[in-house]
């Protein structure tokens, strides 16, 4: 038995023991959790009980932005020691299935995700995690950086699949945690200017407080008429859509450029209507994101290099006992919160 921070129904969390695997096998490796990132998936099952076809029917564990110590080793373990400072991938695939093989094991249908029902997640003192998807922080890496590789590493995907090309100008549809991420990522992947759309001016305040990101408020401003200004009339090289809102979709594909790019990162609650055509007529290539997949260790790299700097982006830490009241801030959504974050270690 250990305690966690458990949704037993839908608005229910309980701080409680709770049974939970803990037989550490010779390619696994026990870490003791220090910090905890709140996800607004971890939000979403809290207040939705569901996400899509993922619905919690009994009680789960949530949590998945972890990072923390290792505290043993399985007999097979050779990377890693007992002190290692490390950060996990909460997505364990089969390693032999078609997917792994493939070097694409977001997508391998048999993915246990920490905290997707019916698998637990990791806000509780200690886990256990195959030693291949758990990595060493450097030392001047802190465990509230560690935690927030998780978020980054979608941005990292993003910025991959896009194929960006040094001096690209981006533009980014959301200024959530998501949004600045990929911005982030499409900087550190060689992007000249990040340009980011949102409603929110508080939140566009957030993502512009790093160099070369430009905010732009909708509606004061029109993206396709900034983003026109900025490239002599040709449109954003890249777009990555992070709203997932029917308007912004719209906007994503007219803000491109010519042969341009769109990455599909925002998930829309309800399938919504594209115009095809539109992206036809100026052939755009179109690209999807599904999580990550090899991102931890180059994530890792650029917060090391100092290249990324994501301590800005946590607004609040909360003690493990005050979890619940970490969700419910969360729920509360304050247009400057990007990451709260819960602490259970003492380092
Ligand atoms: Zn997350």
């Amino acid at each position: 038995m250990a305690k966690a921070l458990v949704l037993e129904e839908t608005r229910k969390l309980t701080l409680r023991d709770i049974d939970l695997p803990s037989e550490l096998g010779p390619e696994d490796v026990r870490i003791d959790i220090d910090t905890v990132g709140v996800c607004g998936s971890d939000v979403h099952y809290y207040t939705h009980g569901r996400i899509g076809p993922f619905v919690v029917e009994e009680p789960m564990v949530l949590g998945h932005e972890a990072a923390g110590v290792v505290s043993e080793v399985g007999t097979a373990v050779t990377g890693l020691a007992v002190g290692d400072r490390v950060c996990m991938e909460p997505g364990i695939p089969n390693t032999r299935s078609k997917a792994a093989k493939l070097g694409v094991y977001n997508v391998d249908p048999s993915v246990r995700f920490w905290a997707t029902p019916p698998v637990h997640g990791c806000l509780t003192p200690s886990v256990v995690h195959p030693a291949a998807f758990t990595f060493r922080l450097p030392d001047h890496v802190s465990f509230a950086e560690g935690a927030m590789v998780e978020p980054f590493a979608i941005g990292m995907q993003a910025a991959a699949r896009a194929r960006i090309k040094p001096g690209d100008v981006a533009f980014v549809t959301g200024a959530g945690p998501i949004g600045i991420m990929v911005a982030l990522a499409a900087l550190a992947g060689g992007c000249a200017k990040v340009y980011v759309a949102d409603l929110v001016e508080e939140k566009l305040q957030v993502a512009a407080q790093y160099d070369n990101i430009e905010p732009i408020l909708i509606p004061r401003d029109d993206p396709a008429a900034v983003l026109r200004a900025a490239t002599e009339g040709w449109g954003a090289d890249v777009v990555f859509e992070c709203a997932g809102a029917k308007a912004s979709i719209q906007t994503a594909l007219e803000v491109a450029a010519p042969a341009g790019c769109v990455v599909w990162v925002g998930m829309p609650v309800d399938p919504v209507p594209v115009d095809i055509v539109l992206a036809q007529s100026k052939e755009l290539r179109m690209e999807t994101v599904f999580r990550y997949a090899n991102m931890y260790d180059r994530a890792i790299a650029l917060l090391g290099s100092g290249k990324v700097d994501l301590k800005p982006l946590i607004s609040e830490t909360f003690a493990f006992e005050d979890s619940i009241a970490a969700f419910d801030r969360a729920v509360e959504a304050h247009p400057t919160d990007v990451k709260i974050q819960i602490k259970l270690g003492t380092a």
